[in-house]
């Protein structure tokens, strides 16, 4: 069980996600949980450790497909919301309920990227060990924390 702070950039510097003024998270290293560059680069670190870890997009949220960007005609949208650049969408695919973005709207052509918004993002994070223990039998058969910050109690 690892318990951790950590602040996320892209490689421009710019602040994608941190826990700060949030809960730290915590997550059972190993059940395959966590995007795998960042647990590889967790390997071997111990409760007080301070470091950094860069994630290649194919180790973080995958590269960008261009295959998941298509051209919907407006008409296809149901509700009054306004449509922007940059909204997010949910929409039903025959893999079950995906989450598209908004990148282009020309006239009744909407541009629906549903690539992860991260995909291609090299992800840097800065991460701080608050602490580490040994799962217990029960996390492990559930493949998640229990506890503080954990699920179910
Ligand atoms: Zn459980």
């Amino acid at each position: 069980m690892v318990s951790l702070n950590y602040t996320l950039k892209n490689s421009e510097g710019e602040l994608i996600d941190s826990t700060e003024g949030k809960e730290p998270l915590v997550y059972l290293h190993g059940v395959g949980g966590m995007i795998p560059g960042l647990e590889t680069g967790l390997e071997g670190q111990e409760a007080g450790a301070n470091f950094k870890v860069i994630v290649s997009p194919n180790d973080g949220f995958g590269a960008r497909n261009e295959d998941l960007i298509h051209i919907v005609p407006k008409s296809g949208f149901q509700g009054d919301e306004e449509m922007q650049i940059g909204m997010q969408v949910q929409l039903q695919t025959e893999q079950g309920m995906t989450i598209a973005t908004i990148t282009e709207i020309e006239g009744e052509d909407v541009t629906l990227d549903m690539n992860h918004p991260l995909s291609g993002v090299e992800l840097h994070f800065d991460v701080n060990i608050l602490e580490l223990r040994s799962a217990t039998d029960e996390e492990i058969a559930h493949g998640h924390v229990h506890g503080p910050g954990g699920h179910h109690h």
